[in-house]
Parts: C-alpha cells; structure tokens; sequence
C-alpha cells in the first residue's frame, strides 16, 4: 500500500529502489531447525557467504583514496580478520553441526554469546567492539538472503535502518546502495557531511521507516526533500522521473558555471572556498575553480582506526592536498575530535558526562601534546608543496591561541633545523564556533591571521541545540535573531581589523542563506564542492549594495518568520522587507 514518509533531506539526489531494512542492534531471527541432511549443505551455504563478503570488502578496500582510505580501511580491515577468527566460524559450523540449526539462527545465537562476552569487559573500547560484530554478522546474514531473495536484477538497494555510522557509507555506496534512509540522525551529523560528498542520496529523521518499510518493499526517495514513497503509485513514478530529468537539466546549467566568476551583478568578486578531505573533493574543487580548500578535516584520517596516524602518514595527506589545489589557499584544520566525532583510538575521552562541551578540538590537542605537535610538525612540513594554513577548532581563549602559536614556533625552528623546506609564514587562523570566542573576538583577533565561522557548533551552543539531535532538527537553525547578529558582529569586526572571515559550517553551502550572509558583508564562503556551483549561481544573481542596504532591516527580524520574509524578499529583488 502507498504510504509517504517525511525526513529531513541531508544529501541531495533522487532513487528509485527496494529496500534493504536494517534492525537495529540483534538479528531478529526465529529459531528454526534443518534436517540432519541438509546439515554439510547449510554449512556450505555459509561458507559461500563468507567467500561472497570477503570479496565485496576487498573490492570496497581497492576502491578507497586518500583521507577515506585511511578513514575506511582499518575499519574494513579488522572487518575482514573478524571474518577470519577461527573463533567465529568454528563456532558457527558447531552450531549448525550439532544443534542443526540454520545457518541464520546459528549467526544469531553465535552474536548474542559474543556480544554477552564483549558486555562484560571492563574496557569501554573493547565493549565497543561489539558494533564490528554486529556489522560482520550483518553482513553475512544479507549475504546469505541475497541469493535466495527475489532481488536479483534489481539495479539497487536503498538501505532503511536507524543510524548509519561515517565509516559504513563508502562501503554501502561500493555494494551499490543507491540511497540511505534513516529513522534518527541530523543534516549536520558527520554522516550527513560525508553522503554529500558522496553524492549518495541520504534522508534523516524518517521517524516511522523502520516500521512502515519492509524488506523488498519499492521505495521513491528524494534526498532534498526528504520525503520517501513506500510502494509508489503511477503519479509518483511519473514525479520521480521529472525530478531526475531537472536534475540533469540543472547539472548541466550549473556546469557552465565551472569557469565562471563568483561575482555579483555589481561587480563584488567573493571567494568560494571548498570543505574538502577525499581526494575527489580536492579535484572537484580545483576543477569548479575553488579558490582553495577552506576546510581540511583532519580528524577524517584518525577516525575507525585503533593507531595514530604517525608524522608521515599525515604528512603526506596534507602534503597531496597542499599539491593537489596547485598554490591555492589549503586551510588544514588540527584535529576535531571528540562530541560527536568519537575515534576509536583512545584520544578522544569515552566516560565524559557531556562530551559536546568536554575536552574537544584545541582543548584536546593542549592535553595531548604528543600528538599534537605530530600534526603540527606534519602540516608545517606540508607549507613547503603549496599555499597551507593553518585553522583551530573550538577556540574559546586567546590563551589558547597564544598557546598554539607557541607550539608551532617551535616545531617550526625544529624542522628547519632538521633542514625541511617549509614556508617561511604560515596563516594562523582560529574557528569560531564558541559562542565565547565570537563575543570576545575584539581580544583574540589580535592572535590570529585570519578567522572561519564554524555555524554549525555556533548555533548548537548559541542556541544550546545539540545539532545531532533529531528532535531540535526545527530549533537548530542560523534563522535567529541571536544567530545574525552574531554573525554580523563576527564579521564587522574582522573586517574593521582586516582580517579574511569565511563561514564554514554547512549554511555557507545552502544557498537559500547567499544573500543573508553576503548582506551581513561576508565575502568568503567554505562550502562542500557539490553545491559550489549553486551557491556561485546565487551570488551572480544579486546586487550586493542592495543587499547590504537590507542588512539593517535582516537584524531588526524579530523571529525566524521575519527572516524567512527578509529572505523571500531578497530572491524576489526586495534586498530585504522591512521588520514585521
Ligand atoms: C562547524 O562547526 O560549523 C564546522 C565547520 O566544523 P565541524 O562541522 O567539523 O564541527
Ligand atoms: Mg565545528
């Protein structure tokens, strides 16, 4: 039966396909019992199984580049051992064996016990450990249906379950998963950011999927809107292939932007910056003509692995981004973990009571000066191949910066004196994302050389709205009145200084917000590659003196209505509707 569910669009594109449902946590298989005859047989079945994930996990392995490669293979590879341990399958074939269960309930019974094993450990790591189980058993459990269901010849899945984690999606995208429906999650969760650059379709917050959709069932999804059709009728299917033709019609509109200025129709020249990781993100971004990388994640190569990448490691992933933009500006972000970017090698503190506010970002890297002064040392020996700077996560004091500043005199002298060629001034900026930070920029700006608006962590703590959390998903917005004129005081004061400002959180890419941030006078944005066309597009359709003219009007908005009027305004040539 027709039934429309309504998520939150986090990853634009358009699939048609069946689903793929997965439960959370336990395979939720009834005991069932085979003939003492089919036993060799179901075991057998097994055995395939295994042969046919060993194989689908080294094809994704080949697959992967640069950050997700670092990011991705450790996570795949201890998938690949677990499929190995001769603890595992023994068990498995045992059961089958003895108990004459099928080769299902025999997965299942072999996870529960394994998972009553890792639930007992003292170490919070390794009770983690039972995520990869789960993953495995997963794996083998869709394995075993995949030849026996009907879904052959289906050109694609669309996976269905409650939260998919950063590391899991490459892999899903490689077994030609066409899009990703979940029942939790955020448009700014890590997963989010990373389906975008994927371009994989993914829907969040689609509260009822688990329980409407059922495995097999054919489903519409539309990644920008959100909504999901569960067993489509003619209309929706005529709707879907009119949204695949626009798609087209657009990408190839948009295209023709590729060489274009980011100019307004006044003749403003404004800097869009790209957030790119992969190695994809870094060509895509030189080809659309990025003036250079604004954001480089770094914490994409510490994340799913249980060792620290070393001062090599790093140094050639900056060193191949640094190279890759061809003397453009590389901004390389120190490392962001902790809150909702947990790793997995014991850095980021597992037992804090409210890691979002806990030791995070810098806070992290002053605690942890080993690993800190790697990176630094990595990223400075990286300034000798291209134009690097260097960004700051969650600055609250100018201490910090002070601190920082330090450390990199330092491992810069150091270097020299080891005789590597790096540049001879590297930029110093500081995120500002701390509500702190933004308030008291008039006493940190002296530190740095130039600052990038994290919107993302600014609006979570400014509005005190957990930005992962589905349920805030309406509250969690920059359409503020606290949040502009933040914004807007962030801004006049870097540029009363003459210091380069960019946002970087996920609003400089949406290009509904252009004409706010260009009217509260920013000039350089950092935004993912797949929307730099679009956001190019906006800028070359406004009037930036009218815009700016409206900038009054846009902080005297009282609440988000007003704003939302501001901006339909704006886009219909208003430059700003005066205050409701
Ligand atoms: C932000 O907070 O806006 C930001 C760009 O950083 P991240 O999303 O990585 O926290
Ligand atoms: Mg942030």
């Amino acid at each position: 039966m027709r039934q429309v569910l309504l998520g939150h669009g986090a990853s634009r594109g358009n699939a048609l396909g069946r689903a793929r449902v997965r439960l959370p946590h336990a395979l939720e298989v009834a005991e069932e019992h085979i003939a003492a005859d089919a036993v060799e047989a179901e075991i057998e079945r097994l055995h395939e199984a295994i042969v046919v994930v060993q194989a689908e996990m080294q094809a994704t392995r080949q697959r992967l580049h640069g950050a997700l490669a670092h990011e991705v293979g450790e996570f795949l590879d201890m998938h690949a051992l677990l499929l190995d341990d001769p603890e595992l399958l023994q068990g498995l074939d045992t059961l089958i064996r003895q108990g004459r269960y099928s080769a299902d309930y025999a997965l299942r019974l072999q996870r529960d016990r394994l998972a009553s094993v890792f639930e007992a450990m003292d170490d919070a790591y390794l009770r983690s450990r039972i995520d990869d189980i789960d993953h495995v058993i997963g794996r083998l459990h869709a394995a075993l249906h995949r030849r026996d269901a009907d879904l052959q010849g289906v050109a694609g899945e669309i996976l269905v379950t409650d939260n998919v984690a950063p590391s899991e999606l490459v892999q899903l995208q490689a077994q030609g998963v066409l899009a990703i429906v979940t029942a939790a999650g955020s448009t700014l969760s890590h997963s989010a950011i990373l389906a975008r650059s994927l371009h994989l379709p993914l829907v969040v917050g689609a509260a009822q999927a688990l329980q409407t959709v059922n495995d097999g069932d054919v489903l519409v999804v539309d990644g920008g809107s959100g909504q999901l059709v569960v067993e489509p009728g003619a209309d929706d299917l005529r709707a879907h292939r009119q949204r695949l033709r626009e798609e087209k019609r657009e990408r190839k509109q948009l295209y023709r932007l590729r060489r274009e200025p980011s100019r307004t129709l006044d003749g403003a020249d404004i800097k869009l910056y790209a957030n790119a990781e992969s190695r994809e993100d870094v060509a895509e971004a030189h080809a659309l003509g990025a003036a250079g990388v604004g954001l480089y994640r770094t914490e994409f190569l510490f994340l799913q692995r249980s060792e620290l990448p070393d001062e090599e490691e790093q140094f050639r992933a900056y060193r191949d981004v640094a190279i890759g933009m061809t003397g453009r500006a590389v901004t390389i972000r120190t490392l962001d973990v902790g809150a909702d970017k947990a790793d997995r090698t014991g850095l980021a503190l597992t037992n804090e009571p409210n890691p979002a506010l806990g030791v995070r970002g810098v806070r992290l890297s002053l605690a942890r000066r080993d690993v800190f002064e790697t990176q630094l040392r990595a990223i400075l020996r990286a300034s000798g191949y291209g134009a690097v700077r260097i960004l700051v996560p969650m600055v609250t004091t100018r201490e910090e910066m002070l601190a920082v500043k330090r450390l990199i005199q330092r491992a810069g002298e150091q270097l020299r004196r080891e005789g590597h060629e790096i540049a001879e001034r590297v930029p110093l900026g500081a995120m500002i994302e701390v509500p702190a930070a933004a308030i008291a920029l008039p006493s940190l700006i002296g530190t740095v050389d130039f600052i990038s608006i994290g919107t993302n962590d600014l609006v979570q703590y400014l509005l005190a709205t957990d930005r992962g959390n589905e349920a805030l998903a309406e509250l969690h917005t920059p359409m503020h009145p606290a949040v502009l004129r933040l914004l807007s005081d962030v801004i006049r004061i870097a540029r009363r200084r003459g210091k380069p400002v960019a946002v970087c959180g996920e609003m400089a890419g949406d290009p509904l917000f252009t004409p706010l941030l260009l009217a509260l006078g920013l000039e350089e944005f950092s935004l993912h590659p797949g929307t730099l066309l679009e956001v190019r597009r906006a800028i070359r359709a406004y009037d930036l003196a009218g815009l700016r003219a409206g900038a009054r009007a846009l902080l005297r908005a009282r609440d988000r209505d007003a704003i939302e009027d501001w901006l339909r305004a704006a886009n219909t040539g208003g430059g700003g509707a005066p205050p409701r």
